[in-house]
């Protein structure tokens, strides 16, 4: 099974590593390694890109694909004969600019939505996005009522102190919810449809927040840098408030 090293160190660029398995999607080799450093769509984070690089040929990588449990790389081109490729050493290497984009705005995604938690009556996380375009990100949670302009100036301070403080931002590992839910009480928040069994990866900003997430973060809260909210919307029916921010 390949190891998800963009799980254990989000700031490691490249890699060297084996091909593990090999395929064919779309018409283009898709590979799958037995390390992996590309973080593939998924919970509000768009995919990383970059290269694989094989016999000193520079392969830039489409998308990524999830099939059959594996995170396949797939690659712009089809390599003819790519079967033979099974066993090659080979580097892969992120586009570290975008990465570190994605990592400055999901920590920032929870940054405001725990800073949300601490204002809004009846408050419950639903989810965060970032725009494959990384022009902004959004967070979507429940609320009683409509988010008013002194709620929202709010929400912004508590968020930009806390990234002023610096807070440290660790991932850690608990063998339940449950068990993270305990040792995190006063900050410990999770995505209202979110069903998580077993082991689960929570990241923790020192005594503000906790959050079950699997995506790539920062280590410390200046790594954010200035955040501004772009808009804020409620659905009256849904109940559901929308916050979009932006990083500079
Ligand atoms: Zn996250």
């Amino acid at each position: 099974m390949t190891q998800q090293i963009f799980c254990q160190d989000s700031y490691l660029q490249t890699i060297e590593t084996i091909i593990d398995a090999v395929d064919l999607i779309n018409g283009c080799t898709a590979l799958a390694f037995e390390e992996n450093i590309f973080h593939p769509k998924g919970g509000g984070q768009p995919s990383d890109y970059g290269e694989v690089i094989i016999a000193e040929v520079h392969y830039p990588v489409r998308t990524l694909q999830k099939k059959k449990d594996r995170i396949f790389v797939v690659l712009d081109c089809e390599i003819p004969d790519a079967d033979n490729l099974w066993g090659e050493e080979i580097k892969c290497s992120i586009n570290w600019e975008r990465r570190h984009q994605l990592m400055r705005y999901h920590t920032g995604g929870h940054v405001l939505m725990s800073s949300a938690r601490q204002v809004v009556s009846g408050y419950n996380p639903k989810g965060m996005d970032i725009q494959e375009s990384l022009d902004y990100g959004e967070i979507t949670f429940f609320a009683d009522q409509e988010i008013v302009e002194d709620q929202a100036v709010q929400i912004l301070n508590i968020a930009k102190q806390a990234i002023n403080s610096n807070l440290g931002v660790e991932a850690k590992s608990y063998g339940n919810l449950e068990l993270a839910k305990n040792e995190n009480e006063l900050c410990f928040r999770v995505d209202s449809d979110l069903k998580l069994k077993g082991k689960v990866r929570v990241i923790v900003i020192d005594g503000f927040d906790a959050n079950p997430c699997g995506g790539t973060h920062v280590k410390s809260l200046t790594e954010v840098g200035n955040i501004e909210i772009k808009s804020i919307s409620y659905n009256e029916i849904k109940k559901e408030a929308n916050i979009k921010f932006v990083l500079s």
